[in-house]
């Protein structure tokens, strides 16, 4: 059950990271029991690094660094602001995932200032993801046991919810196999996916195996066995169903169990992880770091696709052949619910970054935005089949607090997956409206709106701000409407396509399956709306009433609705 939740979330995609953990210090303040990492100041094992040692460990082919440590009694403010900055100066590439709510927490204490505060200051110099330590398990009974100067499960909560409202996702986690109760760890569970519910800025969960280490709360050589590692990752992806990722952490699974664990629900290796330190001093028996070329023979063997992320879970590069991109929107679940996937591997992926990996031939074919698949006309060739708008879409929205004249040079937020109907907004802005507007790319998820003067949405995202309402944003606008309006015609948002190069046999094929899935796809619409309503915040009948509202075929109407978009488009020029 488990993998059939996975599949319908992330298909066939298994993510990875180019990572290096730093551990500035392992002098830490606090003595947790279950802590084999930390010592006291003047202890043989201590050691503090520099600004410039860390640097030392970094280099252009590692896109994460992950920062966590002990809580130093001395350090300054100015040093963990100074880390974060000159990392970002030093490599420009490097997304920066720093500091646990454990560490957060300490700096608010220690320096007198708010969390927000914080956080903002760590914001602005370029810490862009926090990751998920030291929630171990949101249990005061457990938390007295092992850990009791720690924060508990309110603290934790605050400083990632304030996170989450800044703009700055976060990870979490759960380190079991030690004294807590199966009653806990599902209640853990249940706390994170109320939070989910409420900021929607996790990206991912992660269970972490306790390694006994010279800890004392268990033997040394009893680790958590391979069976309880796969049932907690399995329960973790059926309860956490608002949780986008749930990763195996090799360095503490051992390479084995993650691999098969990538059966069992979880769709994240995490990474090469350089330097890992943590987990080892208490035992953790995998290899300090794997070789990226590993990771992918590893994620091969399992029968997935390799894909090398950012910090966002952005594809960045995938590592494998017959991949078909899957835009994971509602308006495309009748090409895809029938898709009958022979020797293709599924990868959904939002529309921009498909072009972004078509560009670099790693897509065969997909449903491509119609601005990738103009750019690409030398390599991509159409096939009979499109989304397009009859007259409204319900799901290219822009949200403003102006009407369209007065967002004259206003700031547009502009959300990260578009890469058509940013410009369709563009086109709409000078050439009917006579309005230019600056643009700002938003990444997908969460985000400060408040700077905004209308912000841009699509998909599903669009489809549920469209219902429920978007706070502070009282107008409307529907582009396709828009544009209908305007020109009599539909627009077409999409169209599959197929790399020119693929061998004809694998192009006849693909065909078939898309024809044969769309056939049975448009029989079930209604079904189809009734599956996705409740998570999209729609009636079924509005969910169905939506996809009726799209032509799936690329006719003649539709054909000549590109030309016209095209030559629009020429006359225009989006800069973000
Ligand atoms: S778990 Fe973290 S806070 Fe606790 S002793 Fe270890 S380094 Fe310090």
């Amino acid at each position: 059950m488990a993998h059939a939740v996975q599949q319908l979330k992330s298909g066939d995609a298994v993510y990875y990271v180019v990572n290096q953990k730093i551990e500035p210090t392992n002098i830490c303040v606090l003595s947790c029991k279950f802590c084999d990492f930390a010592v006291k100041q003047g202890t043989p094992q201590a050691y503090e690094m520099t600004i410039e040692e860390i640097l030392s460990k970094l280099n252009s082919d590692v896109h994460e660094v992950h920062i966590t440590g002990g809580l130093h009694p001395d350090w300054p403010w100015e040093y963990y602001v100074g880390m974060v900055r000159d990392i970002k100066k030093a490599f420009p590439q490097i997304d920066v995932k720093a500091f646990t709510a454990v560490e957060i927490d300490f700096f608010h204490k220690k320096f007198k200032m708010p969390i927000e505060e914080v956080l903002r200051q760590l914001y602005d110099v370029g810490l862009r993801t926090m990751p998920g330590g030291g929630a171990e398990v949101f249990s005061e009974r457990v938390r007295k046991l092992l850990f009791n100067q720690k924060i508990g499960a309110k603290t934790w909560f605050e400083v990632h919810k304030t996170a989450h409202k800044l703009g700055i996702p976060s990870n979490s986690t759960l380190l079991y196999g030690h004294v807590e109760t199966y009653e806990e760890r599902v209640i853990h569970m249940m706390k994170l996916r109320e939070a989910q519910d409420e900021t929607g800025g996790f990206l991912s969960f992660i269970p972490l195996a306790f390694q006994p280490g010279e800890t004392g709360i268990k033997p040394k050589n009893e680790f958590t066995s391979a069976i309880e590692d796969l049932k907690t990752i399995a329960i973790s992806r059926l309860m956490l169903d608002n949780f986008p990722h749930i990763k195996a952490y090799w360095v503490m699974l051992t390479e084995e169990v993650a691999s098969v664990a990538l059966n069992f629900g979880a769709d994240d290796m995490d990474g090469t992880v350089g330097g890992e330190k943590i987990a080892h001093d208490a035992g953790a028996i995998s290899p300090m770091a794997m070789a990226k070329d590993k990771l992918i023979k590893i994620i091969n063997d399992a029968g997935k696709i390799p894909v090398e992320r950012d910090v966002y879970y952005n594809a960045l590069n995938v590592n494998t052949d017959h991949v078909i991109g899957k835009i994971p929107y509602l308006n495309s679940v009748p090409f895809y619910k029938y898709f009958e996937q022979r020797q293709f591997k599924m990868l959904p992926i939002a529309p921009r970054r498909m072009g972004v990996l078509s560009q670099k031939g790693q897509i065969d074919a997909g449903l491509f935005s119609l601005m990738d698949y103009f750019a690409q006309e030398e390599t991509l060739e159409t096939m009979d089949y499109c989304i397009a708008s009859r007259d409204q879409v319900k799901s290219v929205i822009l949200f403003s607090k102006e009407g369209w004249q007065g967002l004259n040079e206003k700031k547009i937020g502009i959300i990260d997956d578009t890469a058509t109907s940013v410009w369709l907004l563009q086109v709409l802005l000078e050439k009917k409206y006579g309005v230019k507007a600056q643009f700002i790319r938003m990444h997908a998820g969460i985000n400060d709106y408040s700077q905004f003067d209308a912000v841009l949405l699509i998909g599903d995202e669009a489809l549920k701000a469209n219902k429920s309402g978007f706070t502070g944003f009282d107008i409307t606008y529907d582009l396709a409407k828009e544009w209908y309006d305007w020109q009599k015609i539909p627009f077409v948002f999409a169209v599959w396509a197929n790399k020119k190069s693929l061998p004809v046999e694998l192009k006849l094929e693909l065909s078939t399956i898309i024809q044969q899935s769309l056939e049975r796809g448009k029989l079930e619409l209604d079904i189809i709306g009734t599956l996705h309503a409740k998570s999209l915040h729609l009636t079924s009948e509005e969910a169905g009433d939506f996809l009726r509202g799209f032509n799936y075929h690329l006719g003649e109407r539709e054909k000549e609705a590109l030309q016209v978009f095209k030559k629009l488009i020429e006359e225009v020029e989006v800069s973000l």
